[in-house]
């Protein structure tokens, strides 16, 4: 669907008014290198960004390489990373994961959103969060949030992550696609929640068309 001038315009303000807002939001996962920030993305399905930094404060000082995760002892991983939950199915995609890493991609991350997904345990959306946040590429990550704002914000009519994703690259200019997925996370996370947004507060309810804003 092409996207308006003016649809353009107004995307961009309201990604300057959110800059505005939230001039600290990033990423709030603990990582110094994108290999860390997968093993943490990874870790955070179903589960709060804190409470995957307090289990990787200890897990990543133990293991620092894919061929760490790939030799440890299974049960020994599912232990340092089990307050996580799901800790069985995640250690089972970090050493495939890890394992695919050292066979096909000689122990590096590769640089595609596409490559990055066809690891183990690795979706697109963990892909665009590694690149974008630790890469320096431009990518958007559709996650709960980004999904719930793009909708309640008119920048997407769809229910799916792809094309959510789709409708952000045309309606934002490339260079800002890092930028507004992190702004939009956390107005998500912090005014435009599920369940209670906090609309009566939020820098862009001028620009919000949502029909149920009070
Ligand atoms: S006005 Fe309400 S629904 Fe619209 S973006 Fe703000 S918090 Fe979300």
């Amino acid at each position: 669907m092409a996207v308006s001038e003016e649809e353009r315009k107004r995307a961009l303000l309201i990604l300057e008014r959110l800059e505005r807002a939230y001039p600290d939001a990033r990423v709030e996962l603990n990582y110094s290198s994108a290999f860390e920030l997968l093993v943490a993305t990874i870790l955070a399905a179903q589960c709060t960004d804190a409470k995957v930094n307090q289990v990787t404060a200890e897990l990543f000082k133990k293991y620092r390489t894919p061929e760490d995760y790939v030799k440890a002892p299974v049960e020994e991983l599912e232990d340092a990373i089990r307050p996580t939950g799901f800790f069985r199915n995640k250690a089972k995609a970090l050493k495939g994961c890890c394992q695919k890493l050292i066979e096909e991609f000689g122990g590096q991350l590769p640089d595609t959103v596409e490559a990055l997904a066809s690891l183990p345990g690795v979706g697109r959306k963990t892909a665009s969060i590694v690149l974008g946040n630790a890469m320096g590429k431009q990518t958007i990550a559709v996650d709960t949030h980004v999904k719930r704002v793009a909708q309640r914000l008119g920048f997407t009519s769809s229910n799916k992550p792809e094309q959510i994703e789709k409708d952000l690259k045309e309606l934002f200019p490339e260079d800002k696609w890092t930028r507004a997925t992190n702004l939009l996370v956390f107005h998500g996370r912090y005014t435009c929640k599920a369940r209670k947004p906090n609309c009566l507060e939020c820098v862009v309810y001028d620009l919000c068309p949502w029909p149920e804003k009070p």
